[in-house]
């Protein structure tokens, strides 16, 4: 059904994000190159005798462990939609390996993988369509997470379209440990209009994939920096580290730096790591555009 390995909820990056206007009803949009990253919070689902739902992981203190968590969002709203095939009590488990509020979309992905493994274990017949309409409802982000696959969404996130032939980056996630909520970000931005991102790269080489990103941006960055200085640290460490291009993902504040291969990356983290201990330093292969056959 799926490309994405059963329970993976993997980093959502965005390589570039284009703000290119405003809907009526206040909502975003956007052009952006999604990658998704080898390295995520897990979620397992098993049978039990009533409903539950765990969390444990590196951060699994700083989330909402009740209704209110994506998870159990993405259970209701299925139980809602499907009526009677969806009622048998689960056990919900999630390894929270993402920060929280960082910008690489732990809750969306956590939100479709609940969709995607409670739709298997419920045996909904729901087709990916069916899930990224439903994932819709609990957020923009949610259906290019159900995807987890190099692509461009454009309208509010919600509108895909794959990114046929791009290969995996070696790539270093860092976060500075603060989270930064999205409507403080967006509501700091200055210009709506900016122009979306033009064609896709040709995927042949890193140098040239790295030659398209830098005549893209992240629109958000700098709102996001005037609300937490460290983001211009976090950028200038992967720099000095020898990354190839470095940016900010989504709204803040994790950003990543693309290296030439991921043995630099990860000596790039070690570097950075004895720096700023306590961060989250996370090296990681991206999923590329092939589909896997496992
Ligand atoms: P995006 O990049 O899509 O803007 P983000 O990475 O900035 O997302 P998330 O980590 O997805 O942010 O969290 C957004 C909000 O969702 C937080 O305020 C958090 O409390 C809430 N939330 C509910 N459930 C979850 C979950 N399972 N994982 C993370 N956040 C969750």
């Amino acid at each position: 059904m799926s490309a994405t390995p059963e329970g993976a909820a993997p980093a959502k990056i965005n390589l570039a994000l284009h703000v290119t206007g405003r809907r009526a009803d206040g909502y975003h949009l956007i052009e952006s190159l999604v990658i998704f990253a080898g390295h995520g919070d897990r979620l397992a689902v098993e049978e039990a005798e009533q409903d539950g739902f765990s969390v444990t992981g590196p951060f699994a203190s700083s989330l909402p462990a009740d209704g209110g968590n994506l998870v159990l969002r993405a259970r209701d709203l299925l139980r809602l939609h499907f009526g009677a095939g969806a009622q048998s009590p689960v056990m919900l488990r999630l390894e929270k390996n993402l920060p929280v509020a960082s910008g690489i979309g732990g809750g969306s992905s956590d939100a479709a993988a609940a969709l995607r493994l409670l739709a298997r274990h419920w045996k909904l017949g729901a087709s990916e369509e069916d899930l990224a309409r439903l994932g819709l409802e609990l957020g923009a982000d949610v259906p290019m997470c159900l995807a987890s696959r190099p692509l461009v969404a454009r309208g509010i996130g919600e509108k895909l379209e794959p990114a046929a032939g791009f290969p995996s980056l070696p790539l270093l996630l860092i976060n500075p440990g603060k989270p930064l909520e999205t409507r403080a970000v967006f509501a700091r931005l200055q210009k709506r209009d900016n122009q979306g991102l033009g064609p896709l790269p040709r995927c042949e080489s890193l140098a040239e994939i790295i030659r398209w990103l830098r005549s893209t941006r992240n629109d958000l960055e700098a709102p996001a920096l005037s609300l937490l200085p460290e983001i211009a640290d976090t950028l200038g460490l992967l720099e000095a580290e020898g990354a190839l291009l470095s940016r900010m993902s989504g709204s803040g504040a994790t950003c990543f730096g693309i290296f030439e291969s991921i043995e630099t990356a990860e000596k790039a983290a070690g570097q950075i790591r004895k720096k700023r201990p306590g961060w989250f330093v996370c090296p990681a292969a991206t999923l590329s555009a092939e589909p896997s056959h496992g």
